[in-house]
């Protein structure tokens, strides 16, 4: 079980943000200029049980922006709408060992690793492009919205202060576009990737968003199915071998949860069939993944036995 006889799970979550929030080790993203200007001292915990046991600490109801973590929820979406055959003939699903905005594609198949880096995100959203047209924005944010429970939106300053700033994804698009990954265009399917990026969530809408997928699609609280299955399954896998970037390795070790990061400095945690888990804490490390998420992951992985090999 996720939560040992006798602990609640509230009870481990509070623990858990009292004993790793006094690190402030890490700093704020700033490559994209409206990132920098967050509090970087927000802290929360949340988390969503299958059940429906809903518990929250800390700056749990704080908004931010949802950047990387959307690659997840995207690539289930693009493998409904577009079909897993398509969706494979385009981007991998092999870890890449590379930073998330590496500029670098599989060398057997000219395609991008992964859809959890920003090449093979990119190209996820341009499938929706593909398929959905103008409509994809819509389709994505009621998607999402119908995981997190309520109606989400697009933060207008973060999405254009990317957008103005984006040369590197940019350069990453037109790659994609002349290797043949990539067919909706670069300025239509960036104006989706950055919108996507800039969607506003709290620990709380991201635990619900957990639980949906740990829920095989179905939101636990509402009863309102946001994802298709099988797309969650296949999902999860990504999430579990790449969704920490070029920490994906260590991350399996020793959290052992299927998972995905972002640099707004939320990650969202999902154990399978039992729970939806999200941090957020925006100063990141190195690898562009939130300091106190990791340390309170890690700490609730030990304290909850959530790793997915633990024997008992
Ligand atoms: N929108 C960001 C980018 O493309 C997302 C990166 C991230 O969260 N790792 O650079």
């Amino acid at each position: 079980p996720a939560v040992p006889a006798g602990y609640g799970l509230e009870t481990v979550v509070r623990h858990t943000y009292e004993r790793t929030r006094t690190d402030t080790s890490g700093a704020l993203a700033d490559y994209i200029p409206e990132l920098a200007l967050v509090d970087p001292d927000r802290f929360g915990i949340a988390a969503v049980s299958v059940e429906g046991e809903v518990v929250s600490v800390g700056d749990a109801d704080v908004a931010f922006t949802i950047q990387s973590i959307s690659k997840a929820f995207a690539f289930c979406l693009a493998l409904e709408v577009a079909g897993r055959e398509k969706v494979l003939s385009r981007v991998g699903v092999e870890p890449s060992g590379d930073a998330f905005n590496a500029i670098v594609f599989d060398a057997e198949t000219n395609r991008p690793f992964n859809p959890m880096v920003n090449a093979g995100a990119i190209t996820v959203s341009g499938l929706l492009v593909e398929h959905l047209g103008a409509d994809a924005l819509d389709f994505v944010l009621d998607r999402f919205s119908a995981a997190a429970g309520r109606r989400l939106v697009v933060d207008e300053a973060v999405f254009r202060s990317e957008a103005e700033t984006a040369h590197r994804n940019r350069g990453i698009a037109h790659l994609l576009t002349s290797a043949g990954a990539l067919t909706a265009g670069v300025d239509a399917t960036l104006d989706l990737y950055f919108r996507q990026c800039s969607i506003l969530v709290t620990a709380g809408d991201l635990a619900r968003m957990g639980a949906t997928l740990a829920n095989i699609g179905e939101n636990p609280l509402t009863g309102t199915t946001a994802f298709a299955v099988d797309a969650v399954r296949s999902t999860l896998a990504v999430m579990f071998t790449c969704g920490m970037y070029n920490f994906a390795g260590n991350w399996a070790f020793d959290v052992g949860v299927p998972a995905k990061s972002g640099v707004g400095g939320g990650i969202l945690g999902v154990v399978n069939r039992q729970l939806g888990i999200a941090t957020y804490s925006p100063r990141l490390d190195g690898r562009g993944n939130s300091v106190r998420g990791i340390a309170a992951f890690r700490e609730l992985a030990e304290e909850l036995g959530l790793h997915l090999f633990d024997p008992t």
